[in-house]
C-alpha cells in the first residue's frame, strides 16, 4: 500500500440553508470554536442595520463591531484593537470586503475566521486570499481560509439581484482559468494541481445549462455551493490560479485605469472570460460561455460594461502587467496594439453570434 496521500484543509463546517443565521452560537458552540460565545462579530454599517437584532438574539455574548474600511491600515488596526479581548474567533457577516478583512485579522491574531456571507457576488467566501486596498492599489494577501461558512438563504436572497449575479460570473470564469492553467502547463511546463482544477471546473459546470438563475432556490443553493468549492480549490492549489486567469487580469486592469467606473468583480470577470474565451478557444467554447452569461442577463462585452473599443484596447495592453508572475492566453499570444485593435473588433463580430438585441 502506498503511504503517498496530501491532505486538504477545507472548512471544519459548511451551512448553506434558510435560518442558517439564527444558529450562529449554536453552530459554534457545536464545533468546538466557541463554547461560551465569546466572539467578535464583524459587520458593515448597512448589514449591522438589517442583521443585528437577528444576531443578538442568536448569539448574545457576541461583541458587535462595525467594520471601519477594506484598506490593509484598517485591518491592521482592527487587529489590534480586537487583540487584548482574546476572542475565541471573527465571525465576518457581510459582502466580499468584510469578509476579505475579517479573514486577515483573524489570521494576524491566529483565531478561526467564521465566514457568512450577506450576498453571492464572489467567489472570495471560503477562500485563502483577501483583497485589501494598499497605497491606492488593491493586494492581494495570502491568509488562512475560513473554519465555517455560513450561507443564510433567507438573508442572501434580500441582496440586490446584480450581486447575487455577479456570482454567477466569478464562478462562470474558472472555466477560462482553468484553460489558462492548462495552457501554461503545456507552453510553459508549470505544474497543475489536478484536484484544485477539477473542484474549479465541476463548480461551474454545476451551473452551466441549468435552467433557472437567482429567482429559485434551487439555483442559490447551487451558486453558493459552486462559490464555497471554487474558494477550497483554490486553498487546495495554495494560489487563486484555478480560479483566475486572463479573466481576472482584465478586471483587474479595468480596477486600476478606470477606479471611477467599475462594475461588480463578478461582471467584469465573466466579460474578461468571454474574451479570453475568444482568445483562446474554439467558436463552441466561447457561444457556450457567451450564451450562459446571457441567460443570466450577465454583460457579455465591455460595451455592456460602459467601454469604448479604444479603452478595452488599453485594458488588453495593461492586463498582463496586473500579474506579472501569472501565465495565461495574454501573454502567450503577447499582442501589439494593432492586433489588440483587431481582435478587439473581431470580438465585436463574434458578439453578434450571441447577442440577438
Ligand atoms: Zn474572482
Amino acid at each position: 500500500m502506498s503511504l503517498l496521500k496530501r491532505m486538504v484543509e477545507t472548512p471544519l463546517y459548511i451551512d448553506i440553508r434558510k435560518g442558517a443565521l439564527n444558529d450562529l452560537a449554536s453552530v459554534l458552540a457545536d464545533q468546538r470554536i466557541s463554547a461560551g460565545g465569546h466572539f467578535a462579530i464583524v459587520m458593515s454599517k448597512s448589514g449591522k442595520d438589517k442583521f443585528s437584532e437577528q444576531i443578538k438574539k442568536s448569539a448574545p455574548n457576541a461583541d458587535l463591531f462595525i467594520s471601519p474600511g477594506n484598506s490593509l491600515q484598517d485591518a491592521t488596526k482592527l487587529a489590534d484593537d480586537l487583540k487584548s479581548k482574546k476572542y475565541d474567533a471573527i465571525v465576518g457577516v457581510g459582502g466580499g470586503r468584510v469578509i476579505d478583512l475579517c479573514k486577515y485579522v483573524a489570521t494576524k491574531l491566529e483565531v478561526p475566521m467564521i465566514s457568512v456571507a450577506t450576498n453571492l457576488a464572489h467567489d472570495g467566501i471560503a477562500s485563502p486570499v483577501s483583497i485589501l486596498e494598499d497605497k491606492n492599489s488593491r493586494g492581494s494577501f495570502g491568509v488562512n481560509a475560513p473554519l465555517a461558512v455560513v450561507i443564510d438563504l433567507d438573508v442572501v436572497k434580500l441582496a440586490p439581484n446584480r450581486f447575487l449575479k455577479a456570482g454567477i460570473g466569478d464562478v462562470f470564469s474558472n472555466l477560462s482559468a482553468v484553460k489558462d492553467w492548462e495552457l501554461a502547463t503545456k507552453v510553459n511546463g508549470e505544474k497543475i494541481d489536478g484536484l484544485a482544477a477539477s473542484m474549479a471546473r465541476i463548480s461551474a459546470e454545476a451551473l452551466l445549462g441549468r435552467p433557472d438563475s437567482i429567482g429559485s432556490e434551487e439555483f442559490l443553493v447551487a451558486l453558493s455551493e459552486a462559490l464555497v468549492l471554487s474558494g477550497i480549490a483554490m486553498g487546495i492549489a495554495g494560489t487563486s490560479r484555478p480560479c483566475s486567469g486572463a479573466c481576472h487580469e482584465i478586471s483587474h486592469a479595468i480596477d486600476l485605469l478606470f477606479p471611477e467606473r467599475t462594475k461588480p468583480h463578478g461582471e467584469q470577470v465573466g466579460v474578461g472570460a468571454l474574451f479570453a474565451t475568444f482568445l483562446r478557444d474554439g467558436f463552441d467554447s466561447f457561444q457556450e460561455l457567451g450564451f450562459a452569461l446571457l441567460q443570466h442577463d450577465l454583460p457579455i462585452s465591455h460595451i455592456d460594461l460602459g467601454f469604448s473599443d479604444e479603452e478595452f484596447g488599453q485594458v488588453i495592453k495593461s492586463a498582463p502587467t496586473t500579474r506579472p508572475d501569472r501565465f495565461t492566453i495574454l501573454e502567450h499570444l503577447n499582442l501589439d496594439d494593432k492586433q489588440i485593435k483587431e481582435k478587439i473588433s473581431e470580438f465585436n463580430e463574434a458578439l453578434k453570434s450571441i447577442n440577438f438585441n
